[in-house]
């Protein structure tokens, strides 16, 4: 069975941008990391520990294709930091996939680790490679390479893996059935974001659209707007993307933008979600079906209350900040703003939800899944959205009062409260 591919492959075009501008995911992280680390009072050691991963593995992984030839898939795992506890973090399938961009990530996943107080450090992974032109078999058979290639360095108690881009529940369960055949014991710990009746847990897979939008209405109540009727711009149409649009939907704020890869839908009348929800293939590809398209560019300089990125990195640029019109951006996607945009935005006092406080939602039902495997006791959906929501609310109020005490923007202030914990573990263990 072939899994159901879009038509037009295209991915969505990276902007515009200044010569001057960094696009490079890793040396922007580790220039906030500096600001925020020299602002708490550590030493440049401190820095020189947190600014790279402990540990990247790369590795090799021979498949078996449909055709009967072997094509051999080049996969990441990184690990940032393990002093507060074992490392966390999703794989990603992705053809534009690369070490930089993983570690990047990786520190990230320390970072919303540290804002959600998860007992975790951060961790990513990647493969090389086009989900979308892919058959369920030869993913499956991707999948478990993988898992035996990094075995040594992932487990329950040392690096639990998840969902990412182009990764499912399906994924995990090949994943956690690979882990647990190599050591024999049934270990449900091993991965997160698995099928409900594999040991997942109730609300994963809306986790990450559920902490936006729990961001969202704290972000609105400092700006002063009513989210009854608040004009809302989605920019990716994914798993973040496409349940968060249907949430503002159900609440009755009006989504006048969606987009995929393909291109973007603008009315200002309101888009109709759960129609356009009901005709999303499994990658999130919609606007294909109409011819009434404007570019994902266009779409982020469109008027709107709430702008909210949940596609791709540096889609906020230098080059378009000045053009943005939106009073609230929260970011969905991992790393959609560059650092001079976000310069920009501070400037014409745009409230930015920055990715690592607005985006971990999915790591804290993930952290909900692990505890309920290692007790093997599971929560209904109420318990986990409770628990979701204090989680969220007690983090943005937590940044957003040092953003006003340090008067620094929202993204240094989450990195600031990010690293701290990991800073202070490493120091008690006597690393530093
Ligand atoms: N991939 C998600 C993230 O970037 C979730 C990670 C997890 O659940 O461990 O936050």
């Amino acid at each position: 069975m072939k899994a159901p591919a879009p038509v037009n492959r295209h991915h969505i075009k990276k902007p515009e941008y200044k010569q001057s501008e960094s696009m490079d995911l890793l040396s922007s992280t580790q220039s906030i990391i500096k600001d925020a680390i020299k602002r708490l009072g550590y030493t440049e050691e401190m820095y020189e520990l947190l600014k790279e991963p402990l540990r990247v593995i790369t590795v090799r992984i021979p498949v078996r294709m449909d055709d009967g030839s072997i094509k051999i898939f080049t996969g990441y795992r990184s690990q940032h930091n393990d002093a507060v506890g074992p490392t966390k973090g999703g794989v990603r399938f992705h053809p534009e996939v690369n070490e930089d961009e993983v570690k990047a990530l990786s520190i990230w996943m320390s970072l919303k680790c540290g804002i959600t107080n998860l007992p975790y450090g951060g961790g990513k992974g990647g493969i090389i490679c086009d989900p979308r032109n892919m058959s369920f078999g030869e993913l499956e058979r991707l999948s478990r390479g993988y898992v035996r290639a990094i075995s040594q360095i992932v487990g329950p108690t040392k690096d639990i893996p998840a969902p990412d881009v182009y990764t499912n529940s399906q994924i995990m369960a090949w994943m956690m059935d690979e882990y647990s055949r190599l050591r024999e014991f049934d270990s449900p710990g091993f991965i997160t974001g698995k099928p409900l009746v594999l040991g997942g847990s109730q609300g994963r897979e809306t986790a990450t659209a559920r902490g936006v939008t729990i961001c969202i209405e704290e972000a609105v109540k400092k700006k002063g707007i009513d989210l009854q009727g608040a004009h809302i711009i989605v920019q990716g149409f994914g798993n973040a993307g496409s349940f968060l649009a249907k949430f503002m939907y159900d609440a009755g704020a009006k989504v006048i933008g969606i987009s995929d890869a393909n291109g973007a839908l603008y009315d200002l009348e309101g888009l109709d979600i759960p129609y356009l929800l009901d005709r999303r293939d499994s990658f999130g590809t919609v606007t294909n079906l109409f011819s009434d398209v404007i570019t994902n560019q266009e779409l982020l300089e469109k008027e709107c209350d709430i702008l909210v990125p949940a596609a791709i990195s540096n889609q906020i640029t230098a080059q378009n900040a000045d053009r943005i019109k939106a009073k609230i951006i929260v970011e969905a996607a991992n790393g959609p703003t560059t650092l001079e945009a976000t310069k920009i935005l501070d400037g014409k006092e745009v409230l930015l939800v920055p990715d690592i406080l607005a985006s971990a939602g999915g790591v804290t039902v993930s952290y909900f899944e692990w505890v309920q495997n290692n007790q093997g006791y599971y929560w209904s959906e109420e318990e986990v959205a409770r628990k979701l929501r204090k989680v969220m609310v007690d983090s943005f109020a937590a940044i957003y009062s040092i953003s006003q005490s340090h008067k620094v923007d929202m993204r240094l202030a989450a990195y600031m409260v990010g690293i701290r914990k990991h800073a202070e573990a490493s120091h008690y263990r006597g690393w530093i």
